[in-house]
């Protein structure tokens, strides 16, 4: 698509002033200007980033002018998000909504014929209780990330189900195998395996299956390496392309419609730095 291709090129251009404050005003000026004439729709602005490149620069410029209409984009593209999808929900009548809240509330719980239908969720067997309850602790460790929306008890269930299904019972593999994984996860230097389980880059069934090694960061350490060498500098960070999560919420906005990128700052041993930043309202931040 043309006008895809058009935006990301002007969001290098302008990546690149903010960065070095290379390129005058006008320059900028002609660049902004350049974006408003585009047909930039929502898909647009969610792939490109070109909202966080434009709000950058705004941050960084000395010119009323330059600030001013990158303000105005990014005030106009931010109705361009919040118009779509509540627009549909406002047209389905308010009436209709509060009977929804008040009628569907208590049998969202969970009803006990789920147990013959998905017979790895619900339990009374105390052995499998109290191993999600150690897998549930060693996920949320000293207190989960800021900003981490997931839920380490669904999480630790995830886990454990998997773990179960493959043994199909509670004796010494299945035991040996939750043990491992409540371990790793609470290892002080391997940060990166829980972090990975909380923000969803590591999905709860694929933990419950990996190996030792697998788990013991060696491809964590490449997973580093190769994003690393993507995501260059905590400058660049919100310009490059992140991974999308719904686990993490926005601490301003409350939303749960975020990116993340991993970054090693300083040497390759210590722990990689995570940023996110919510795509909703720009809000950056960053945990370790
Ligand atoms: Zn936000």
């Amino acid at each position: 698509m043309g006008c895809e291709e058009d935006v990301k090129k002007i969001g290098r251009g302008l990546a690149k002033m903010a960065s070095d404050g290379s390129g005058g005003q006008s320059q900028a000026l002609d660049m902004l200007k350049q974006l408003q004439r585009l047909p930039i729709t929502l898909e647009i602005l969610q792939k490109t980033h070109i909202g966080l490149t434009v709000n950058t620069l705004r941050k960084s410029s000395q010119d009323d002018e330059v600030i001013l209409l990158a303000k105005t984009l990014v005030k106009n593209w931010k109705k361009l998000i919040g118009s779509t999808p509540t627009r549909a929900e406002d047209s389905s009548s308010r009436e209709s909504r509060e009977n929804k809240k008040s009628s569907t509330t208590p049998p969202a719980r969970p009803v006990p014929a789920k147990q013959t239908s998905f017979p790895a969720g619900n339990t009374t067997d105390a052995v499998r209780l109290k191993c999600r309850e150690m897998l549930s602790n060693a996920l949320k460790g000293n207190g989960l990330p800021d900003g981490c929306a997931a839920d380490p008890d669904e999480l630790a269930e995830r886990i454990e189900s998997t773990c179960f299904d493959e043994f199909n019972n509670t004796d010494t593999k299945y035991r040996s195998r939750i043990r491992s994984r409540v371990a790793n996860l609470k290892d002080p230097k391997n940060p990166n395996l829980r972090l990975g389980v909380l923000i969803g880059s590591i999905k709860p069934e694929r933990l419950a299956k990996m190996t030792a090694e697998e788990m013991a960061s060696d491809e964590l350490k490449q997973l580093r390496q190769k994003l690393t060498k993507e995501a260059i500098d905590d400058h660049q960070m919100a310009l490059t392309s992140g991974t999308k999560t719904d686990l993490l919420k926005c601490g301003k906005c409350k939303k749960s419609n975020c990116t993340y990128n991993q970054v090693q700052t300083r040497s390759a041993d210590e722990p990689m730095t995570t940023f996110a930043f919510c795509n909703e309202c720009g809000n950056r931040w960053k945990f370790c």
